[in-house]
């Protein structure tokens, strides 16, 4: 049998396990202990967050950031429609109304100019009071346009939650994603850059806001001998078992990012082989914007390609025992979503039907590598 080529499979460095047996020495098996601080400590250090707590996911995280900014029903979240479940979801669970807003084609993130028009429409229709966060999402990797979101957000007076569930070590003028809003979200699931198994952090430069969510990923137990309640908690604090898998994944953060951008430029250089560099598009870098580059999305510019050949290039590769993925599917059209408000065009869709994303790992060998490239050449050919 072939061995199947994933999209993006968990990549150890090698100091994990020592981690997991130090929480094993000491009897640590628990949401609390060392290797917890010292995880939590790490990604501070790493993104230059002030404040971070470790989670059961990034899932979790926006979740505790959506009850932090004391949001409930009848209140609207702006969200990125171009992105995981996991972006809007925690609207959901916290009572409130998502409003979905396109992208643009530079970074494929939140689109200011829809972001913009969304706000001076819900404005007029007087519901500006109910708009209580805008969460843009740092999608593969790829930074959005912070300055003009933030600016716009700041105007209105709104807070940002950053969903750099993707993004963990991209920067916008070196600093990291993550840490331009109120509040910022990591993910450490299995085919994130870097991984705990699952798990996840809230960032903030608010000492206040990362108490208050400590408090309640541990079911919001007071001060006192006896369990004492007076807010409704959640049972989200990260293992520390799973946080000396993450300590092990730290020390090789900036290698993978290495790995995985040296990736993206593999497969540039395979497609301008292909004299097809011209007619597809990807996220862009700029002088300011740079991307860990997680997973490589190409779009297959309608100008030049039919709609089914995203399709069909994934079942070919299928065929080759090698895993492609289609862009993520707006959440505005998902079926769940279905009763929510969208501002913007078709940018996000056009992602979405002609776009593919491909074996990313950082631990592809040269092997699975040249059946990829030959895989994808004989496709064109
Ligand atoms: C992975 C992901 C999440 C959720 O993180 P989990 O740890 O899987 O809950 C949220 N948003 C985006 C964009 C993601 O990719």
């Amino acid at each position: 049998m072939t061995k199947k080529i994933w999209l993006s499979s968990p990549h150890m460095g090698g100091k994990e396990q020592e981690f997991v047996k130090e929480a094993f020495d000491g009897n640590w098996i628990a949401p609390i202990g060392p290797n917890l601080n010292e995880f939590e400590k790490d990604i501070c250090e790493y993104t230059g967050s002030h404040h971070c707590v470790g989670l059961t996911s990034g899932t979790a995280a926006i979740h505790l950031a959506l009850k932090i900014l004391g949001i409930g029903k009848g209140d609207l979240v702006l969200v990125q429609s171009y992105t995981f479940c996991g972006s809007a979801n925690p609207v959901i669970y916290s009572g409130a109304t998502p409003v979905f807003i396109d992208s643009e084609r530079l970074t494929w993130n939140m689109c200011p100019k829809a972001l913009r028009e969304s706000l001076e429409d819900l404005y007029k229709k007087g519901l500006i009071d109910k708009v209580k966060a805008i969460i843009p999402v740092h999608l593969y990797g790829m930074p959005a346009k912070m300055d003009q979101i933030s600016s716009i957000a700041s105007n209105y007076g709104i807070p940002i939650v950053e969903d750099a569930a993707e993004s963990i070590g991209s920067t916008i003028r070196n600093e990291q994603t993550g840490t331009f809003g109120e509040m910022g979200v990591y993910s450490f699931n299995g085919n994130k850059i870097i991984t705990t198994s699952g798990g996840g952090a809230l960032v903030s430069h608010s000492k206040e806001h990362i108490d208050l969510a400590r408090k309640l990923s541990t079911q919001a137990r007071e001060d006192a001998p006896h369990y004492q309640h007076e807010m409704v908690g959640y049972n989200y604090r990260l293992s520390n078992v799973s946080a000396g898998i993450g300590r092990g994944q730290m020390m090789v953060l900036d290698e993978r990012i290495a790995q995985r951008r040296a990736n993206f430029d593999r497969y540039m250089r395979l497609f301008e082989s292909l004299g097809l560099h011209e007619k597809i598009k990807v996220q862009e870098e700029s002088e300011i914007r740079y991307s860990n580059r997680w997973l490589t999305a190409v779009y297959f510019d309608p100008k030049y390609f039919d709609k089914d050949t995203s399709t069909r290039l994934r079942i070919h590769l299928e065929a080759l025992h090698i895993e492609s993925r289609p862009l993520w599917k707006p959440m505005h059209m998902q079926p769940v979503f279905n009763d929510f408000s969208y501002y913007g065009g078709t940018v996000c869709e056009d992602l979405f039907y002609y776009g593919l994303c491909f074996p990313s790992g950082s631990n592809l060998t040269e092997e699975e590598w040249q059946r990829i490239e030959n895989g994808i050449s004989e496709f064109f050919r």
